[in-house]
C-alpha cells in the first residue's frame, strides 16, 4: 500500500473579532484567515497492526492520544472501522516547522493533513465538505486548514466563506523563541475582561451591529494592499499585549520600519508584518533583527 507525504501549512489571522458568547460555550467570532508557506510535513505510512502511532521530535508536541494528528486518525478509524480492518493502522510522522502554541494553528494544520491523507490512503472518497465537517469536531481551525487560501470564518471559526486569493504580498513572521501563549488563556482572559460587553447569543441585531469585518473583506475583494495593511485587527491583542511585553515590543519594532501593517496572529505570540515585495521583507528582517535577536521567517 502507498505512503503519503503532505504539507500542512500554517495560518495567520488578518482579522479576528470577538462578537459574543455562544450557547455551546465557545466564542462567536469573525475572522479573516490566510494560509502561508510555513508548513509542517506529515508522513503517513501504513503499518501491520491496527493501531495509530505518532512520532514527532519536537519536545512540546505530545506523541500520544493528545496529539491532534492522532485524534484526526482515531476519528476516521472510529467512523470507518471497515477501512481500518482492511488497510490496517497508520504511522504518522510530524516534521515540525511551525512553532508550537504560536497562534499559527500548527496542531489544526496537522489534523487537517491527516484527514486528507487518510482519506487518500484508505480510498474513502470523502468530499472536502465532509472532511471539514469531521474536522470541525476536532478544532475550530481544522475546516479552514483543510481548504487553505483566504477565507472569512464565522461561528466559532468553522463556517467558511472563501475570499479572493491575496497575491503581491510578502509575510514576515517573528516570534520570541521560548515564548508561547495558551489559546485557552487568551480567550478566558478576554471573557473575564470584556464579557460584560458581549452580545447575548439570541440577539442577532446586536451581533450584526458589532460586526466590523466588512471593510477588510471589501479591501481583500478590491486587492487594496495598503487598506488591508491598515485594517489588520485582532481583539486578542487587548489581553496579550499588556501581559506579554515582548509581543508588544515586536509589534512596535515592525511598525517602526516601513510595513503595510503588523499584527499578532491568533492568540499569539507570533507577530506578522505585511510588505509589498521580497526586497522590502529582507529590509524589514535586517532592521528588526538588528534591534531584537530572534527567529524571523519570510514568505511569499
Ligand atoms: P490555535 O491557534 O489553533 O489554538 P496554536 O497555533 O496557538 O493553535 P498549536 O501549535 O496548535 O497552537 O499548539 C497548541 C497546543 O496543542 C500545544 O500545547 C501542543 O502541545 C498541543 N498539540 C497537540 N497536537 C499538536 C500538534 N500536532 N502540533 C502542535 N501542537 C500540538
Amino acid at each position: 500500500m502507498r505512503s503519503y507525504s503532505l504539507l500542512a501549512p500554517a495560518k495567520i489571522n488578518l482579522y479576528l473579532e470577538i462578537i459574543g458568547d455562544r450557547p455551546d460555550g465557545y466564542h462567536e467570532l469573525a475572522m479573516v484567515l490566510q494560509s502561508i508557506d510555513l508548513a509542517d510535513r506529515i508522513d503517513l505510512r501504513p503499518i501491520g497492526t491496527d493501531t495509530i502511532r505518532v512520532r514527532c521530535d519536537h519536545p512540546q508536541v505530545p506523541p500520544d492520544k493528545n496529539n491532534l494528528a492522532y485524534r484526526a486518525a482515531d476519528l476516521l478509524a472510529k467512523q470507518f472501522p471497515d477501512a481500518l480492518a482492511r488497510y490496517g493502522g497508520i504511522e504518522i510522522v510530524i516534521h515540525k516547522q511551525i512553532p508550537v502554541a504560536a497562534g499559527l494553528a500548527g496542531g489544526s494544520a496537522n489534523a487537517a493533513a491527516v484527514l486528507v491523507g487518510i482519506d487518500l490512503l484508505w480510498e474513502l472518497g470523502l468530499t472536502q465538505s465532509e472532511l471539514q465537517e469531521l474536522g470541525a469536531t476536532l478544532g475550530s481551525d481544522v475546516p479552514f486548514c483543510i481548504a487553505g487560501g483566504t477565507a472569512l470564518a464565522t461561528g466559532r471559526g468553522e463556517k467558511l466563506s472563501p475570499l479572493p486569493d491575496l497575491d503581491g504580498f510578502c509575510v514576515v513572521l517573528a516570534k520570541y523563541r521560548n515564548l508561547s501563549i495558551s489559546t485557552a488563556w487568551a480567550y478566558q482572559t478576554y471573557r473575564q475582561k470584556f464579557g460584560s460587553t458581549y452580545c447575548p447569543p439570541e440577539d442577532l441585531e446586536c451581533r450584526r451591529e458589532r460586526l466590523h469585518s466588512g471593510p477588510m473583506v471589501g479591501a481583500i475583494a478590491h486587492k487594496d494592499r495598503s487598506k488591508i495593511g491598515q485594517l489588520l485587527h485582532n481583539d486578542l491583542e487587548k489581553v496579550a499585549l499588556p501581559v506579554y511585553e515582548q509581543v508588544l515590543q515586536l509589534r512596535q519594532a515592525f511598525e517602526s520600519v516601513s510595513v503595510l501593517g503588523a499584527m499578532m496572529s491568533g492568540s499569539g505570540p507570533t507577530v506578522f508584518a505585511l510588505v509589498e515585495s521580497r526586497a522590502a521583507a529582507l529590509e524589514v528582517e535586517a532592521k528588526v533583527k538588528s534591534a531584537i535577536a530572534l527567529p524571523i521567517w519570510i514568505f511569499g
